[in-house]
């Protein structure tokens, strides 16, 4: 496989930063923002106590007092990125726990809120795949007209056994079909996954790039497995009930899923980053530059692409690979 033009990078991958200069010829950055939402898996809608990896702190921002609003997040990352990294557009991206757990009107009214603010270019919404009505999607459907949509979807793994021991409190399926209910209308859907999760082996986590790569999916986050303190996989750790992945098995494991991924898939996220004041393990993974500089290294060691195996091992694959 030869590389595709229209990355229009130098990388071997389609990463974000390449995507929306080609589609907006400028540097656009993401505005996190916490709008105070909380999760229906730490509340007792769903379950308690939430996923095992997850701390219960929220976002710094909400640890440091009452949260600004959503005009002020965006005033001060704008501020920030502007003078930092000349950014020209944002992105305003409703991070923090799930962001389609409250009622349509605070939704529409948020996300009007953040949309209304100066050199805004798009919206994205991180949430859980059993949080999206169909009222929600045709709302952020709204949305497309005049601003690049995200909706990205939780899934961390295709295997339910995965699922039920990190407490996702919800299966694979509750995750295809929200893809399948937002497909379609013009929302581009960005999937999480996460590797080094306990009991999955290299091919399990294999599965579930071909899943991701197999549905109609315009982006995807690869997350490293952290063990954080206060959460119920830190304790593990701690505990020395489990192992985090080598860099080693991580680097190899990323290009593997790079390889299956198809070329037009646009890589957010190739590595985790921040927890500083909570961090445990594992240690190499602080280091960010070096984990996506290995992982460039490996591809081209190689002499590989994101997308090199997609024909062979999704697109003319014979069995249906999610058919959940
Ligand atoms: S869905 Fe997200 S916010 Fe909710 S418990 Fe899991 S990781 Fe935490």
């Amino acid at each position: 496989m030869s590389k595709p033009e229209f990355w229009n990078n130098s990388k071997r991958y389609y990463d974000f930063k390449s995507y929306l200069v080609n589609r907006f010829g400028c540097r656009v950055y993401k505005l996190q923002i916490d709008a105070g939402f909380t999760c229906p898996n730490r509340d007792g809608t769903i379950a308690r106590g939430g996923c095992i990896y997850c701390n219960t702190g929220f976002s710094m921002l909400r640890q440091q007092g009452p949260l600004p609003s959503v005009t002020e997040q965006i005033s001060n990352g704008k501020k920030l990125y502007t003078r930092m990294r000349n950014a020209k557009k944002f992105i305003a991206y409703f991070q923090t726990a799930t962001n389609t757990y409250a009622p349509y009107e605070r939704l529409k009214s948020l996300y009007d809120e953040a949309l209304s603010q100066d050199d805004i270019a798009g919206l994205a919404i991180g949430t859980r795949p059993d949080c999206v009505p169909d009222d929600v999607i045709n709302l952020l459907e709204k949305y497309t007209k005049d601003y690049d949509v995200w909706l990205e979807y939780g899934l961390q793994s295709i295997h339910d056994k995965t699922l039920k021991f990190i407490n996702r409190g919800h299966d694979a399926r509750t995750f295809v079909d929200a893809v399948k209910r937002t497909a379609g209308k013009k929302i581009n859907i960005c999937a999480h996954i996460i590797v080094g999760l306990p009991g999955e082996t290299h091919d399990d986590i294999l599965e579930t790039a071909k899943a991701v790569a197999s549905l109609p999916i315009n982006g995807i986050k690869i997350h490293l497995l952290l063990a954080l303190e206060g959460t119920v996989l830190g304790d593990l750790y701690q505990q020395g009930k489990i192992r985090m992945i080598t860099k080693e098995e991580y680097v190899n494991t990323v290009c593997d899923i790079l390889e299956i991924l198809p070329p037009e898939m646009i890589i957010q996220r190739l590595t985790s980053d921040g927890y500083r004041d909570i961090y445990l393990a594992p240690e190499w993974g602080k280091n960010k530059m070096d984990v996506l500089n290995s992982i460039d290294k490996e591809l081209e060691r190689r002499d590989s692409y994101q997308g090199a195996k997609f024909d062979s091992l999704v697109k003319s694959s014979a069995m249906p690979l999610c058919a959940l």
